[in-house]
């Protein structure tokens, strides 16, 4: 089952029966849209853990075959968003059998993370207003590392990044008279050129940062006409938000500068936008305990991601850690037409989100200082 960020119905469905089955002490649908919240209260004073998992798919067409063929057309799960669940899933089952020691375990099935939406929707509902969590972990297999190792970093984790969108509107004018319009076909490709230049301008060689075009069109496909109007779109990607403020300030007066001396208007607004990912260490130490109690392989990482998650939304809010757990070496990169979870992470990945429950709990129980 795969279907896009916002419209998760189906799977959210499926979910809510399947989690019904494992018999929480409450379920919560409909979570910043089709999100839900299954949680496992042991009855007792303790410490409150939140676990994430991710619902969405990509627009990215099926390409590979699977054994019920694809279900929604021009959507596939190349993020292994699948596989997340179904490790949550597998959570949910020990849970339903075993209840933690002390405190209680939600785990959350979190809508539109690709899009950026879906943690701060999912966040600013009565539920989250309404519980306390003392710990948020997520975990996001990756590609390139060791199957089954346990990739852990302290603090930053994760790159900020966001939309920008800049719409550039002129005159039409017929194609046999050009210079009687005002066309953005001139400044065009110098805004595609100055914005991938910006990092190089606004960032100092100890910052990290990118800016990506990402899409760009010019006027409508009309042989008969000199086009009005033109969009460009980047993405725009820092570790901190002070080079990102500074690399959305460049960007914006890149546009406006260049649109002005081509006598092109031009508007700017922005979207998906994704904090950066900070780890609190003590939430770290916790999934590392769990994981060398599994003897699962652990690799440390010093510098953070460039890619950027909506996790980032629960860090800065919560005590907590985005963690990853590597899907093999030789896999294909996530988001790319090939790349596929692979099944036989799924026990591991269950043994270690129960396992990071497990720990919470029990250092909650010996009243250990996590701080
Ligand atoms: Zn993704
Ligand atoms: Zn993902």
């Amino acid at each position: 089952m795969a279907e896009p960020s916002n419209q998760e119905e189906a799977t959210a469905s499926f979910l809510e029966a399947f989690l019904r089955d494992t018999h929480p002490d409450s379920l919560v649908t409909g979570l910043g849209g089709y999100g839900l919240a299954a949680v496992y209260d042991s009855g007792r004073a303790g410490v409150s853990t939140l676990l994430r998992c991710e619902l969405d798919a990509l627009p990215m067409p099926e390409t590979l075959a699977g054994p019920e063929g694809p279900v929604t057309r021009g959507c596939s799960h190349r993020c292994g968003h699948d596989g997340h669940m179904a490790m949550m899933c597998g959570a949910a089952l020990d849970l339903s059998t075993s209840r933690p020691p002390s405190g209680r375990v939600t785990l959350l099935f979190q809508p539109a993370e690709e899009t950026g939406e879906g943690a701060a929707r999912v966040l600013a509902e009565a539920f989250f207003r309404d519980s306390c969590f003392d710990y948020a972990i997520a975990l996001h297999n990756l590609p390139g590392f060791t199957m089954g190792s346990v990739i852990l970093g302290e603090g930053r984790f994760a790159a900020a990044s966001e939309g920008l969108i800049a719409r550039l509107s002129g005159d039409s004018s017929h194609a046999a008279e050009p210079e009687k319009g005002r066309s953005p076909g001139k400044v065009f490709p110098y805004i595609i050129s100055a914005l991938s230049e910006v990092p190089q301008h606004s960032a100092g060689l100890q910052d990290s940062a990118k800016v990506t075009v990402i899409h760009a069109r010019l006027g409508e496909v009309a042989f008969g006409t000199s086009p009005g109007k033109a969009v460009i779109m980047a993405t725009l990607r820092a570790f901190d938000e002070k080079v990102m403020n500074a690399l959305r300030t460049e960007c914006e007066s890149v546009c406006r500068r260049l649109s002005s001396a081509f006598g092109i208007d031009c508007e700017i607004s922005r979207t998906q936008s994704f904090p950066a990912t900070a780890n609190d260490p003590a939430a770290v130490e916790v999934v590392r305990r769990a994981a060398l109690s599994l003897g699962l392989g652990i690799h440390e990482v010093r510098r953070p991601f460039p890619w950027s998650e909506d996790f980032g939304h629960f860090t800065s809010v919560f005590r907590g850690a985005l963690v990853g757990l590597g899907s093999g070496l030789e896999q294909p990169p996530l988001h790319h037409p090939e790349y596929v979870f692979p099944d036989e992470l799924l026990e591991t990945g269950r043994t270690l989100i129960t396992s990071i429950a497990g720990a919470l709990a029990d250092a909650g129980e010996s009243g250990e200082d996590l701080s």
